[in-house]
């Protein structure tokens, strides 16, 4: 018999899978498919998690109470969350700051361009590069083995129950397993067959960027439903943001992201708007934009803005095309530049400007135009003007594996003993759809805990042969 839990995956929830068992005694084996230098799945291109709280907390301002966040979250997954499950994890984030300073990961206060969200989200220092790291540094000192280059290919599992894991011709055994791999979202061709076709006779996720790892192929999710694990999710909700669309297919990461759709307008390639840009805080909105863009023609979309944004909003790494006119601005980009004016002049006569606060659901709105803009609505009038063309980027996929708050994996509704699964192999149990900033985090600290105790008890009390 080999090791007490063996953990397959490399980022945040299995090392906090891994670190909670070795704590709790067990001898643990972790699997990452990726090179050493390429560890930490998405948990490394991360920057925070967000913290319930009732009471500044080192560096998180004011409170964030526990209904706050539960009434956040309800909001932009229009109610697909098991709502016992969110809960576990809105709690699980109180608390599970100190013990991620045990491991080594500081904290520090966000950087002026994130004050949207200082209340709510603590920001890691040196980012969840400096995370992942602190925490392969705390489990190799844990005695943790680690294995670089292992991608699982598929189990072997008898009657629910974990029996082995297969790394090209090796088997693995050990008595209990954590499941920390990651969504499907590197995986391009499962996002094809999950998006289809459009009624243009698009393939939209062709036009898809990857924000994060390569490794994440879903290999073993796809594995564990053919298994009959209970699913839970749809293959098409995922985290998606409109980026730069000159990213790169893989591990563009957070420099990617433009920023300043609250600020202006967003046209697609018709040079139509098509969505409130000014709906709610960028930080609870951004997700949504990746998505609206795969529903326009050819996937892409440009954020249009003024002189007057500038400085409001974090700059993109990259340059965006800027104009002393619209119409110029129209022609650089290629879209037809009378409809172009049509849809920022309509846009324009129907701002109702009132007292302009992008800190704050303003009063500027329009009136009399669709798609409305209902906050941060100003007249884009002031040159220079600046265009940033986007794309859909992927950041996780959520369709995964029900779970239940001991983060057992279930077949046919029983919960296996000794199989257990965390990050985004379950999220999609809290998010059915839509995101909140930093959310990600908080599930897969809290599922990648309880995962890793579990799989320690049920290995070190003979539940688990
Ligand atoms: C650019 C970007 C920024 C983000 N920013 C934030 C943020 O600030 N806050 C937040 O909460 N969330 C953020 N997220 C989302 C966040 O990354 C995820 O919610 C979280 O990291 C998921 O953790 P995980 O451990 O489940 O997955 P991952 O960190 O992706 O880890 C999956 C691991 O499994 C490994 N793996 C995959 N297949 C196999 C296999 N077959 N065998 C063995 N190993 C395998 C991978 O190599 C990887 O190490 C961001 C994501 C991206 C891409």
């Amino acid at each position: 018999m080999g090791t007490d839990v063996l953990v397959i995956g490399g980022g945040n929830a299995a090392l906090c899978a891994a670190l909670m068992a070795a704590e709790a005694g067990a001898s643990v084996t972790l699997l990452e498919a990726a090179p050493r230098e390429w560890r930490g799945g998405n948990s490394g291109h991360t920057r925070n998690l967000r913290c319930m709280h009732d009471a500044p907390q080192d560096v998180l301002v004011d409170a964030y109470p526990e209904e706050e966040f539960w009434q956040d979250l309800l909001k932009v997954t229009g109610g697909i969350t098991n709502e016992k499950l969110a809960r576990l994890t809105i709690r699980a984030s109180s608390t599970c700051r100190d013990w991620m300073r045990q491991h080594g990961v500081h904290f520090q206060p966000p950087l002026s361009g994130a004050l949207h969200v200082a209340r709510t989200n603590a920001f890691f220092m040196g980012g969840g590069k400096a995370l992942v790291n602190a925490y392969y540094r705390s489990a190799e000192k844990l005695g943790v083995q680690i294995r670089y280059n292992a991608p699982v290919e598929r189990l072997e599992i008898e009657n629910g129950r974990f029996v082995a894991a297969w790394v090209g011709q090796e088997r693995i055994t050990a008595k209990t397993c954590v499941l920390a791999a990651g969504g499907f979202e590197s995986n391009r061709e499962w996002l094809r067959e999950a998006w289809g076709q459009n009624e243009r006779g698009e393939w939209p996720a062709d036009n898809f960027l990857i924000r994060g790892t390569r490794f994440n192929q879903g290999v073993l999710l796809k594995h564990m439903l053919a298994q009959g694990a209970d699913p839970i999710g749809d293959a098409t909700q995922a985290h998606m943001v409109a980026i730069d669309a000159r990213a790169p297919l893989y591990d563009g990461g957070i420099c990617t992201r433009i920023d300043c759709v609250s600020l202006g307008v967003v046209v697609n390639t018709e040079a139509r708007r098509f969505y409130d840009e000014g709906e709610d805080f960028w930080p609870k909105r951004y997700a949504i934009w990746g998505r609206l863009v795969a529903q326009q023609p050819g996937q892409t979309a440009y954020s249009i803005i003024d002189s007057k944004a500038i400085g409001r909003f974090m700059p993109p790494v990259f340059d965006g095309v800027n104009a002393n006119t619209l119409p110029e601005l129209a022609q650089k980009i290629g879209l037809d530049v009378n409809t172009f004016m049509q849809t920022l002049n309509d846009y324009n006569a129907a701002c109702r400007i009132g007292t302009f606060d992008h800190t704050m659901l303003d009063d500027c709105h329009t009136e009399g135009v669709t798609p409305a803009k209902t906050h941060w609505a100003r007249t884009i009038d002031t040159g220079p003007f600046y265009a940033y063309a986007v794309r859909p980027g992927v950041t996780f996929t959520y369709l995964g594996l029900e779970t239940d708050e001991t983060a057992a994996v279930r077949f046919g509704g029983v919960p296996s003993e000794n199989l257990f699964v965390a990050g985004e192999m379950m999220a999609g149990n809290v998010l059915g759809k839509g995101y909140t900033a930093g959310v990600g985090m908080s599930i897969g600290t809290a599922f990648g805990r309880i995962a890793g105790t579990q799989a320690a008890q049920a290995a070190l009390s003979g539940v688990a042969p």
